[in-house]
């Protein structure tokens, strides 16, 4: 199924893959993946999923909040000078060593998405109103991440996570 396709019938006649309910979202390796490697995935699933990419990441990654009205939700790799990814710290949460900065979405849609990559969260997202990035570790990440999810109705055509010891942003996006 390709992302039109998504657009005009809305995944949710896909089965999840791993237990059969009904799934909101596909799950990737990477971004831009063949739709052929988008597993659906329901809420549930997803979010376990989310849970064990996110602990097991080595890297460094501004990840900002799910958004509606973006279609994929997914990490890019960023040879950047950001310097927010040099503000990781101790986790917020648990305190265990960070190593996510997470980024309220306020004033990211769809005609401004194209400006937070391009001019980083820093020139954007945080000098519109949002609060200040916050240090987290993976699992603490994982955890924002899920409840965002599970408080409103989000339905992403695809969503992936960072792995390994990448280095780059996890942004509510369309392309
Ligand atoms: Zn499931
Ligand atoms: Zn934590």
């Amino acid at each position: 199924m390709g992302l039109l396709d998504f657009l005009k019938r809305g995944p949710r006649k896909k089965q999840c893959a791993r237990c059969g309910g009904q799934a909101a979202h596909g799950y990737s390796q990477m971004a831009e993946s063949d739709p052929k490697q988008i597993t659906p995935l329901c809420l549930t699933c997803l979010i376990k999923q989310l849970r064990i990419d996110y602990a097991d990441f080595r890297g460094h990654a501004v990840v900002v909040a799910p958004a509606t009205g973006l279609p994929c939700y997914v990490f890019r790799e960023q040879r950047i000078s950001s310097p927010l990814l040099e503000q990781v710290g101790i986790c917020a949460d648990c305190n265990a060593q960070a190593r996510c900065l997470w980024v309220h979405s306020q004033g990211l849609t769809i005609d401004t998405f194209g400006d937070v990559l391009e001019k980083g969260p820093e020139r954007t997202l945080l000098i519109w109103g949002n609060p200040s990035a916050k240090s987290l570790c993976g699992t603490c990440t994982a955890t924002r991440i899920g409840s965002r999810l599970q408080a409103g109705d989000f339905e992403f055509f695809e969503i992936c996570s960072p792995h390994d010891a990448q280095e780059g942003l996890v942004l509510p996006m369309a392309y």
